[in-house]
């Protein structure tokens, strides 16, 4: 249960608030944000805070710039994007903290905003440099945590930050954990866990997890090449990850037991390389050629797969099950966007890939949830605390 307290739990009027919010947005050739769902998704926050008079200073990383300034990865295009999403003015300054950070911080009224400039253009951030945090810290009153998709990393403006100031969960952080618990603790059953994506690392800890609590698990994508050739199969030249062929297969015997079972593709679209027009064909897993890869999951699987997920009263769908930007090897993930999109269960996604399947394909109204974090979300289902919630005040009674 989320049990942290939350901006509804604080008065805001006439405080200055930093949130902390997660903009990391994919970006065009020119440096316009071309994917607003993120910033779209912080508004309930920011609205909540404005209507009710709060200063509001924005805090957000974008990119990878490494502890220093990159021009190509500055906000202010997110500050023109945000503010024609908010319908009014959001002030942006040049730096994270310093003089003109604080004169900015300063000189807010009731109702305005300002966005400081990334904050992973200071070394401070990812160090959790005390001196960093307590210098964000000193420009607000109350910080609010709304980035659920930073969540699982303890930096200075997620964590150290919260040393210094009361510090309450945001309505979309409040949101995602609601709905990511709902996959925990009784999940309504029969529940069905679909995982691909590219590389079994990522995602050893959650099928763990679901192997303990899901009636079914579904694996696709490059993933399942590795659980495979576990099995015993020849995999040619499909993704595999060796250093986890032992973990997969004592997996594989412990859900067994256990009476969850793991489905693996019965067939596949083999090809010669990634690339667009490259020659493909489907073959039976045990019948995968040298020298081709895996690339998607096959029809007779993609009938199996639907017909598990039929009965399904919660679904949790985690990473494409081919390469669906390809067209020949986006057949698998359709239509598991179409099953997830026809079905009466509790379907609840994860991953930025899958997200961006799921539009791709048209169906992202048709799911109930869809996580804005992908790291976050895996590791919050795995079981692990994630620090920048964990720092947050509790809600008393509770
Ligand atoms: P998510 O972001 O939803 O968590 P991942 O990042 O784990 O998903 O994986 C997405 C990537 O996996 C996609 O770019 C897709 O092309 C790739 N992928 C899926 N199936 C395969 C495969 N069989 N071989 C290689 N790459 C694959
Ligand atoms: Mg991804």
């Amino acid at each position: 249960m989320f049990t942290k307290k939350t901006v509804r739990d604080i008065d805001a009027r006439g405080k200055r608030v930093l949130v902390r919010v997660d903009y990391n947005v994919p970006l065009t050739k020119d440096g316009q944000v071309r994917d607003d769902t993120r910033i779209r998704a912080s508004l309930p926050t920011l609205n909540y805070l404005l209507e009710r008079g709060a200063k509001v200073i924005l805090i957000s990383h974008l990119g990878r710039p490494g502890g220093k300034f990159d021009p190509a990865v500055r906000l202010d295009p997110i500050a023109k994007a945000l503010s024609r999403l908010l319908e009014r003015e959001v002030k942006k300054v040049d730096e994270t903290v310093g003089e003109k950070a604080k004169r900015a911080a300063e000189s807010l009224k009731e109702g305005e905003v300002l966005l400081l400039e990334n904050v992973r253009f200071n070394p401070g951030e990812k160090e959790n440099d005390p001196h960093f945090a307590y210098e964000l810290a000193s420009l607000a009153d109350i910080f609010v945590n709304d980035a659920f998709g930073t969540a699982h990393r303890a930096h200075a403006s997620t964590v150290g930050v919260t040393k210094y100031l009361p510090s309450v969960a945001g309505l979309l952080l409040e949101k995602e954990l609601t709905q990511l618990f709902r996959l925990l603790e009784v999940p309504k059953a029969p529940f069905c866990v679909v995982l691909g994506g590219n590389k079994v690392s990522d995602k050893i800890g959650v099928i763990k997890k679901f192997s303990q609590i899901a009636d079914c698990i579904l694996l696709g994508g490059g993933m399942c090449f590795t659980f495979l050739k576990a099995k015993g199969f020849s995999i040619g030249n499909s993704i595999l990850q060796a250093d986890f062929l032992q973990e997969a297969e004592r997996i594989m015997k412990e859900t067994e037991k256990n009476g969850v079972s793991i489905l693996l593709p019965d067939d596949v679209v083999v090809g010669r390389e990634i690339k667009e027009n490259t020659e493909h064909r489907i073959v039976s897993v045990s019948e995968i050629p040298d020298e081709w890869m895996g690339l998607d999951i096959g029809p007779l699987t993609i009938s199996k797969y639907r017909k598990a997920l039929k009965g399904a009263k919660t679904i949790f769908w985690n990473g494409p099950l081919g390469v669906f930007e390809i067209d020949s090897f986006a057949q698998g993930t359709r239509a598991i966007c179409e099953a997830l999109a026809e079905s009466d269960a509790t379907t609840i996604v994860g991953g930025g890939d899958s997200d961006a399947a799921l539009r791709k394909f048209g169906f992202e109204d048709k799911v109930d949830f869809i996580s804005t974090g992908g790291g976050a979300c895996l590791k919050f289902l795995e079981g692990k605390e994630l620090p920048g919630v964990v720092s947050l005040e509790e809600r008393r009674n509770t």
